[in-house]
């Protein structure tokens, strides 16, 4: 089978990795893979890049020819309620973000605590996928991670690098045949990653084969056999748990209300032009207009490529908006409808 992406890499900036950024960009491609995902050890990993190396991730090109690439972090879990090394905002600037339990950074507890610490990490809004569940030296209860992993609409990671013969974590072979057994009885998606630390080792699915083979894994359950597949539940998964979050805050004050009062003042374009620019940067004007762009965007289907590709929005933004259009207070529609905007009926609940 001919997967489309793999999202479990690291680099030189792990610290305990050996290529560069663009040698992992280089074998991807070479491997005909059209995603790549680099996801470096969060901070609390001895010997990893340092905090600011997730700030600055605007810096690196997304696109490589036929090659997208997603950074992201692999995220440890420091804490039995799921607490995680990177704060909320570090998180919202990321790509994607993997939560894994690691022996340096927490050690392992019970059975409870070590589930407890994976649904807790799930139930955060910012994590995507669980890494490496497959670890004896952590047990976990796995009928009820994989049943969390589906109510949060978290990813289920089957580990190449875990797997290997030469690997130090112990059992994963039972462990990933009974989280597969489970996520095919209860209809979750996985997603292989090779975890690669080498840029040979990149889509690397070689010991995870023979286990999807054995236990008759559904190929409509694997992420990794689309892009579309995987941003598609990457963003609605997205998109599902963060509506709440959103709306609970409040914004409403006599300082907005008098904001709005002014901007209802406002003639034309031209006097929009005049007040927009005194009162918000630039960089605040071209980031509304963008929101607004990809909302029209994707009111219109248009595939995520497509909207990044046009309107330079990245992933995190799309799916924000994307969120705040099925979840938030249908003010986008509102006033596409008073643009006359009209788009085909709307299929956005779709699979
Ligand atoms: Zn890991
Ligand atoms: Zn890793």
């Amino acid at each position: 089978m001919k997967y489309e992406l793999d999202i479990h890499t690291h680099t030189i900036a792990s610290g305990h990795a050996y290529n560069t950024l663009q040698e992992m960009i280089y074998a991807a491609k070479e491997k005909g893979l059209k995603l790549l995902g680099v996801s470096e050890h969060a901070i609390a990993m001895p010997g990893t890049c340092h905090l600011f190396y997730f700030h600055n991730l605007k810096v690196v090109d997304r696109h490589y020819d036929d090659l997208e690439l997603m950074l992201g972090a692999e995220v440890n879990i420091i804490g039995y309620n799921g607490e995680l090394d990177l704060d909320e905002e570090t998180l919202e600037g990321l790509d994607y973000a993997i939560a894994s339990l690691h022996t340096p950074c927490l050690a392992a507890g019970t059975m409870e605590q070590n589930t407890n610490a994976y649904i807790k990490a799930m139930e955060n809004p910012h994590i995507n996928v669980i890494g490496h569940p497959d670890d004896s030296r952590f047990p976990v209860d796995y009928e009820q991670f994989v049943l969390a992993a589906k109510e949060n609409h978290v990813l289920i990671e089957i580990n190449n690098g875990s797997l290997n013969p030469k690997g130090f974590r112990q059992n994963t072979r039972e462990n990933d045949i009974t989280i597969l057994n489970l996520c095919k009885k209860y209809n979750v998606p996985v997603c292989l990653n090779s975890d690669a630390h080498v840029a040979s080792d990149i889509g690397n699915t070689t010991f995870i084969e023979p286990l999807l083979d054995e236990t008759n894994f559904p190929e409509e359950l694997i992420i990794n056999t689309s892009v579309d597949k995987f941003k598609l539940i990457v963003v609605k998964y997205d998109i599902s748990k963060k509506g709440a979050l959103r709306m609970s805050k409040k914004i409403r004050t006599t300082a907005v209300d008098y904001l709005f009062e002014a901007i209802l003042s406002l003639k034309d374009t031209e006097e929009c032009y005049t007040f927009f620019e005194d009162v918000c940067t630039v960089n605040e004007l071209l980031s509304l207009s963008q929101r607004f762009e990809v909302a029209k965007m994707l009111r219109q289907h248009k595939t995520y490529l497509e909207i990044a590709e046009k309107t330079g929005a990245s992933t995190a933004t799309i799916s924000r908006v994307n969120r705040s259009l099925n979840y938030g207070n249908d003010g986008y529609d509102m006033v596409f409808s008073r643009l006359g905007e009209i788009f085909e009926d709307e299929s956005n609940d779709s699979e």
